[in-house]
């Protein structure tokens, strides 16, 4: 549970950190009936309220006392940037210690039958311990674990503001308006599956049918490849996706961007993939960043397609070319692209390119947090409290 500090040096309780039990128990060790615990469920991920004041079906009494033990995650927003066609919104949030992370909403209209989705991109750590050459939050080293309320609150940050003005894509007229948060993708600052016991209370959290309600088929758990983890996830009654960061089909290119993989080679999160998928019969998502003439080559797109043939239809390939604002790397140009994917559907693994977003705002992980750090110590931004 966090514990932030206030004015009476009382460390308040974050009730985001709390499941409904948790929060029947912490009522009723101040002496409350247990119903409340629902109605202020309801109040936090229905009517996604932050004032406790506000909460008119609640005692004054337990309201005041609320504000004065408790409190809404953290709400100090240090910047929020919008992309120009406002399909990509990041926010820098601030904790209770000062550490910055960031949160990015990705909006997509229909396509087909598919309906409009609205994705928040969550961080679980501040800094990350993983380094990652191609990623800047790999650079920054680890700070520390993110509370599963401060998980939580950045999912409903954007909650609240879809709620204030549902989005509607600019240049479709007539498709619905979507007032609502349709996914969640642990792809954010940290490696998610580090912060196991936390990332997972704010999942089941978020899954709670009394709550935000929000299905754990709807939620994608992203990890580099911590093969104990994930062989616990698949012991878990929860059926969230589990996407993988592979980036590379040989150790030796692997352990090359992704230090990690000398932990646990592709030999042991391989077999860790296919057991992961003999207990869930969920498919795997391979995240996979071409950078160009690095691991985008014909030679390595029939090494992935290799190392991934004996999972079958259960493996998915998400192609993502590099931003190239993120390192020294450069973007494979379309015909790389297309002849990559080309080689990886000629052995039968589905496989997909994911469209680059907000490069006008920093989207990839850590960017944001990087500027304005340098920009801070020219002069203080301003503070926004939603
Ligand atoms: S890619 Fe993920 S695991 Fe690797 S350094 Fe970046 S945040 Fe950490």
């Amino acid at each position: 549970m966090t514990m932030t500090p206030n004015s009476s040096t009382q460390p308040k309780t974050d009730l985001l950190a709390l499941t409904l039990p948790q929060l029947q128990q912490w009522l009723k060790e101040r002496g409350e009936a247990p119903f409340r615990a629902k109605q202020l469920f309801n109040w936090l991920y229905r009517q996604l309220e932050n004032d406790f004041s506000a909460m008119s079906n609640l005692p004054l009494s337990l309201r005041e006392r609320l504000a004065e033990e408790a409190c809404i995650g953290p709400t100090i927003i240090r910047s929020e940037l919008h992309s120009k066609d406002d399909r990509t919104r990041k926010i820098l949030l601030e904790l209770s210690d000062g550490k910055l992370v960031e949160s990015v909403l990705m909006l997509y209209p229909p396509i087909g039958d598919s309906s409009s989705r609205a994705t928040v991109c969550v961080s679980s750590q501040a800094g990350c311990a993983y380094g990652c050459t191609f990623c800047a939050t790999g650079q920054m080293g680890f700070d520390r674990h993110l509370s599963a309320g401060e998980i939580v609150a950045q999912v409903l940050f954007f909650a609240r503001e879809l709620r204030k003005e549902p989005w509607t894509a600019a240049g479709l007229p007539g498709t619905a308006a979507i007032d609502h948060i349709t996914n969640i993708v642990l792809m954010g600052m940290g490696e998610p599956l580090h912060n196991y016991t936390n990332v997972l209370q704010a999942l089941r959290i978020l899954n709670s049918s009394d709550g935000f309600n929000l299905g754990a088929r709807h939620m994608t758990v992203s990890t580099v490849g911590l093969v104990p983890a994930i062989r616990k996830l698949s012991q878990e009654n929860l059926q969230v996706n589990l996407a993988i960061s592979l980036h590379a089909p040989t150790d030796e290119l692997r352990s090359q961007t992704m230090p990690v993989n000398r932990k646990y080679p592709l030999s042991e999160l391989m077999a860790a993939c296919k057991d992961y998928i003999a207990s869930t019969r969920r498919q795997v998502t391979f995240e996979y960043v071409l950078l160009s003439g690095v691991n985008d080559t014909m030679e390595y797109g029939q090494k992935l397609a290799e190392l991934l043939a004996p999972l079958k239809q259960f493996a998915h390939v998400n192609c993502i070319p590099v931003n190239v604002t993120t390192a020294s790397y450069q973007t494979p140009g379309p015909d790389a692209i297309r002849a990559f994917r080309n080689i990886l559907f000629e052995h039968g693994i589905s496989n997909s390119v994911r469209a680059e977003r907000g490069d006008d705002i920093a989207a990839a992980c850590g960017q944001l947090r990087t500027r304005f750090e340098n920009s801070r110590k020219k002069t203080e931004l301003p503070v926004v409290t939603p």
